[in-house]
């Protein structure tokens, strides 16, 4: 009988959206996807929506617009979301590419759907009885104006275009990057410094080489280790040139598109035109928050980087004059000193946090935290690495959602790591919740950073399931970009803090312990180096505001603002061919990163008495994680904090005096 709870409750939340004339596929991914399956789904599934679509345009006015709406959309995610995610982790290549005319064709109905003046006059029509109604005819009514239909006609068609332009741009982008088949091969020789795991984990080709792909868990651990610089290089050069030129081109047509875009509404820049949706309401406060972001690091990088290349001059025994700091130095340098300043080797960590116990340590923190239960269920799904648990409430045992996880790198799968809402909840639908964890870590166990990343992808995926929206709009991470990273940012303090971190005993008796003082030591080992980071990310988001507010050939500007930087730029790279971000939603977007820290750790503040106060996580969740996006992120941080909110632990964070 317990086997089949999750089936039942995920059937329950089929049922209730079945209400709409159509069938909803209760378990998305379970059964053999094959490319003819995912088209079928995919034309059956945008037929009907087009039916509903069609219905809803018939009526009049704005009662029941809401609930309409609320199933539309409940029909149009079940039919893109799992079609989205396997097309970026499905094992079958052919499987894949069937994914990606799919999104095209589901752009296209959610643009004509936000370009029809009947449903828009509906939605203006809606009288709201509460707040979060309220809020979803604000939300409906500025996509409606985001999308053009207050536009003329001729705008309108020209903004639809555009529309169906960028979406095939970005997905052109981001196939050129995931696909690339670009390999980087090492004599053994060349290995030198690296773990037996590691190489144990490489391929190798007839003569012995080692043949390195550009994922991140080869490619990291070798910048970080290998002692040859110019293998190192080498590795650095193929990385930087991931996507390929063509990438390039794409960039500058997104930027140049959505540059008209927003002159279609009379705005001077996309930055204008995305940000006034977002927290910050308009480019000045993200320059200004920029200028003060590099303002705070910039000597501490120029004075890191002097370490590093006084480290490297030791270790190569030249004279400092003679020895220059190159890109591709920069890992490994900073890892001899933060090994030799702190004593911490990333490699040893991963005795500690196997990647199943770190894994069952992130699963036991949230269980402590927000009152839930996680149970693992046997079922089908796209891979057989794949996990799946089912999450109850810990009080009243009622089903609240589930969640995937699939942890490890394979051929052809999504090279970052990332968290994918398949499905959103809605109360009013009794539609429950399912995320994916998505992440390609290191099979025997996790580094520093990969327990970062666990944690913060786990965030995102709390924030999907353990959200209580009434409607599917407003689901889990549906915030605006500058605030949807906070959850995830914040959950990422409990890896680092011996108090959450004594949860690992629990869950890995036999693992070794770390005491107080390799806490210390791994936390002072985060810390060196923030200068060095953040005016990367002060770099990565100034490039991505560049371009918002003006585009030119993004090259161009990225070698530009490069070569202001202390390790200037270096010629034959292309970063910008695989910022995948800035193709995709982030554009305008990036700084939300940092935006997004400084409300985390703010309302880290919360938890500084006691970090497992299941009090404050019971008002955290309530406050912040169940309220997605029916709530304003500014109205719910203040009223989870009970003041309005300061970037003072942000600028400690970036400058290393927390
Ligand atoms: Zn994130």
């Amino acid at each position: 009988m317990r086997k089949l709870a999750a089936l039942v409750a995920l059937a329950a939340a089929a049922t209730a959206v079945a209400a709409a004339p159509a069938r909803q596929p209760a378990r998305p991914f379970v059964g053999a996807y094959d490319a003819a399956t995912v088209t079928g789904l995919c034309n059956d599934g945008i037929a009907r929506a087009r039916d509903s679509f069609a219905r809803m345009e018939a009526r009049k006015g704005g009662a029941g617009f809401f609930d309409e709406w609320n199933r539309l959309q409940i029909e149009m995610e079940d039919v893109v979301n799992p079609i989205y995610l396997v097309g970026s982790v499905h094992p079958d290549k052919a499987v894949r590419d069937a994914a990606d005319p799919c999104l095209t064709k589901y752009t296209t109905l959610s643009t004509e759907l936000f370009q029809s003046e009947k449903l828009f006059a509906r939605a203006k029509a809606t009288k709201p009885a509460n707040a979060h109604q309220a809020k979803l005819r604000k939300d409906l009514l500025e996509g409606f104006e985001d999308s053009g239909v207050a536009l003329p006609p001729d705008k309108r068609k020209r903004a639809k275009k555009i529309f169906d332009r960028l979406e095939a741009l970005r997905q052109a982008f981001d196939k050129s990057v995931r696909d690339d088949p670009t390999k980087v091969v090492m004599t053994p020789a060349e290995m030198e410094g690296m773990p037996e795991a590691y190489l144990k984990a490489q391929k190798k080709d007839e003569q012995g080489n080692y043949v390195l792909r550009l994922d991140y868990p080869a490619y990291f651990p070798f910048l970080t280790n290998a002692k040859n610089e110019e293998a190192r290089r080498r590795y650095w050069m193929a990385k930087q040139n991931e996507g390929g030129a063509e990438n390039l081109e794409r960039l500058d047509e997104i930027f140049l598109l959505r540059k008209e875009l927003a002159s279609l509404y009379g705005l001077p820049s996309f930055a204008h035109y995305s940000l006034r949706r977002k927290m910050v309401g308009k480019p000045e406060t993200v320059t200004k928050f920029l200028a003060d972001v590099k303002t705070a690091v910039t000597e501490i990088e120029k004075k890191e980087l002097e370490e590093l290349r006084a480290e490297k001059a030791r270790e190569t025994g030249k004279p400092l004059a003679q020895t220059s700091l190159r890109r591709w130095d920069v890992q490994y340098y900073q890892e001899r000193v933060r090994s030799a300043r702190y004593s911490v080797d990333q490699e040893q960590l991963r005795k500690h946090f196997p990647t199943d116990k770190a894994v069952a340590f992130a699963l036991e923190l949230s269980q402590t935290l927000y009152g839930v239960r996680f149970t693992e269920r046997k079922v089908a799904a796209w891979h057989e690495d794949v996990r799946y648990f089912d999450v109850t409430d810990a009080k009243t045992g009622a089903f609240l959602s589930g969640f995937y996880l699939d942890l490890f790198p394979r051929e052809g799968k999504y090279n970052h790591a990332a968290a994918f809402p398949v499905r959103g909840v809605s109360l009013i639908a009794r539609r429950t919740p399912l995320s994916v964890l998505v992440t390609n870590f290191n099979r025997v166990g996790l580094d520093q950073d990969e327990m970062e990343t666990l944690l913060h992808e786990f965030g995102h995926v709390l924030h999907g399931v353990l959200s209580r929206t009434d409607y599917v709009t407003h689901a889990g991470t549906s915030t605006p970009g500058d605030f949807v990273e906070a959850p995830s940012q914040m959950f990422e303090e409990w890896g680092r803090r011996e108090q959450p971190l004594a949860l690992l005993a629990k869950v890995c008796p036999e693992c070794p312990r770390l005491t107080a003082d390799d806490i210390a030591r791994l936390e002072a080992a985060r810390q060196y180096g923030q200068g060095t980071k953040y005016a990367r990310q002060w770099l990565y988001a100034a490039f991505d505001m560049s371009l918002s507010l003006d585009p030119r050939p993004s090259l161009e500007v990225w070698r530009a603002l490069e070569s202001d930087t202390p390790l200037g730029h270096v010629e034959g790279t292309m970063f910008p061919a695989a910022f995948s971000h800035i193709a995709a939603h982030y554009a305008a977007g990036y700084y939300g990163y940092m935006w997004s820290q400084v409300l985390a750790l703010d309302m880290l503040s919360k938890f500084s008495k006691d970090m497992l106060d299941a009090k404050v996580g019971h008002r955290y969740r309530d406050t912040i994680l169940a309220q997605g996006g029916q709530v304003e992120p500014a109205d719910m941080v203040r009223k989870f904090l009970g003041r309005k909110p300061s970037s003072e632990a942000f600028f400690k964070e970036i400058t290393g005096r927390r």
